[in-house]
Order: C-alpha cells, then sequence, then structure tokens
C-alpha cells in the first residue's frame, strides 16, 4: 500500500494522526507519512483516508 498526502490540501486538523498514530504524524501542521504501512494497519489507513476533511490522503 502506497499512502501520500497533499500537504497543500492538508490543514493538519490530526484526525489521521488519532486514527493511526503508527503511520501519520503531524509535523508543524502537516501531516506525513511515518513509514511503511503494515498489512494489519491498511484498514485503518484507508478508514483515515476516507475521513480526512480536506480528501488531501490518497491511498494507493
Ligand atoms: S486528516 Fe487530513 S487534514 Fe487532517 S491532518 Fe490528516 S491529512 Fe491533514
Amino acid at each position: 500500500m502506497r499512502v501520500t498526502i497533499d500537504a497543500d490540501l492538508c490543514t493538519g486538523c490530526g484526525l489521521c494522526e488519532q486514527t493511526v498514530p503508527e503511520v501519520f504524524e503531524v509535523i508543524d501542521g502537516v501531516a506525513v507519512v511515518k513509514g511503511a504501512v503494515t498489512a494489519d494497519k491498511e484498514e485503518d489507513v484507508k478508514d483515515a483516508a476516507e475521513n480526512c476533511p480536506v480528501d488531501a490522503i490518497d491511498v494507493e
């Protein structure tokens, strides 16, 4: 699974970090992907992408 975040769209709300802290971290007001998504986190990452209020998370 490949996860990218559009930094221009991200508002730094922190929802993705709260949902999957192992994968997302908000640094200086912008979410970043901390590392590879393990299989057990894929569903949570998809949920985070669907719930992002500005649709900034892209999952492939
Ligand atoms: S949920 Fe979306 S807007 Fe909020 S911090 Fe994560 S990527 Fe940014």
